[in-house]
């Protein structure tokens, strides 16, 4: 898919929202402002917005984030709608102001999201991460600390501090010009990534230990309920990065955490290391992602849903020892 003109494709709107998918994560979040903090500067004039779930607080650091309007109020249509980081369905509250606009654009990274669902597209499943494609459509004359700063963070987090395999030359590359911009990089990647609350901590210790291996230790998995939450006052942004410290368990193919969503309702989180597709598991079930990384909502009971999502990578894990 060929590259954009980010501005080119905004130009003459007076209206533009931005909008990532529900539950945002640092990608989400870096590459939704990152756009913001651009067309804002490029086109000082229009009225541009971002309208995302509420993000952690960590994200805070991150340049006019207390302008994130959470409660979607906005007067369609608008202009243009760039949905950034999934495809129209995952946008939640803002599929509505997406379905109306004039003009949409769609720039993505998931496997899942073949061939984009916006007017125009940018779909890259090679990319690290949204933010990097972000970075790929502007015009670096306008980059500033700034949008550097928001970019960064949502390679960051979607490349688990580049150790994770989407992580290309290219990836490193693009961090190498972004920390030209001179912003505290340690420090954020430090708060916002591996810095866990207590409470956080305690979660993730329970996690751990409730944790079940099966499949000869190929699998591990473990969830959290409502009643749990509620008990730490913790919502599910507190148990980002509890997967990935289940699929770093010596031995482990693939992780699997879940946690309660509603009655009889789990949004499942999906890690591999090296063979299982979970972007083909999490697509059967109705959710998608990347090979590696990958979710989906299922219903049913803790058991009915690991039995489901164990058939499917049983299927897989035998393609694979036959081949
Ligand atoms: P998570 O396990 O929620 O951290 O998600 C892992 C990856 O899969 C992220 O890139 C998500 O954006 C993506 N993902 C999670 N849930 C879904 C879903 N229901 N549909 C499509 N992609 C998803
Ligand atoms: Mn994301
Ligand atoms: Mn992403």
């Amino acid at each position: 898919m060929e590259s954009i003109n980010l501005l080119k494709e905004c130009e003459g709107a007076q209206s533009i929202v931005i909008s990532g998918h529900v539950r945002p994560d640092g990608d989400c979040v870096g590459s939704c402002m990152a756009a913001y903090l651009y067309l804002k500067k490029a086109m000082p004039s229009a009225d541009i917005k971002v309208c995302i779930e509420k993000p952690a607080s960590v994200f805070g650091c991150i340049k006019d984030f207390e302008l994130i309007d959470s409660s979607f109020s906005v007067e369609a249509p608008v202009d243009v709608m760039i949905a950034l980081d999934c495809e129209k369905s995952r946008l939640g509250e803002a599929e509505e102001i997406f379905k109306l606009a004039k003009k949409t654009i769609n720039i993505d990274h998931h496997i899942s999201n073949e061939h984009g669902c916006g007017d125009i597209n940018y779909v890259i499943p090679s990319a690290s991460s949204t933010s990097e494609l972000i970075y790929d459509v502007m015009d670096k004359s306008y980059m500033d600390m700034d949008i550097a700063k928001a970019v960064y963070i949502g390679i960051v987090h979607d490349t688990g501090v580049f150790k994770y395999s989407n992580t290309s030359p290219k990836t490193l590359r693009i961090a190498a010009e972004l920390i030209e911009y001179g912003f505290d990089f340690p420090s954020i990647i430090d708060e916002t990534f591996y810095e866990k609350t207590f409470v956080q901590n305690q979660i993730l210790g329970r996690a751990l230990l409730e944790s079940i291996m099966f499949m000869d230790g190929k699998c591990i998995v473990s969830y959290v309920n409502q009643s749990t939450l509620d008990f730490y006052n913790a919502t599910p942004t507190d148990l980002e990065g509890i997967v990935n410290q289940l699929r770093i368990i010596k031995g482990v193919e693939c992780a699997i955490f879940m946690y309660q969503v509603g009655n009889l309702e789990y949004k499942v989180s999906l890690r591999s290391c090296k063979y299982v597709d979970v972007s083909k598991v999490a697509s059967y079930f109705g959710g998608g992602g990347h090979v590696r990384a990958a979710g989906c909502t299922m219903n049913g009971t803790f058991h009915d849903v690991i039995n489901n999502i164990s058939g499917q990578i049983e299927k897989q894990m035998k393609e694979y020892v036959t081949e």
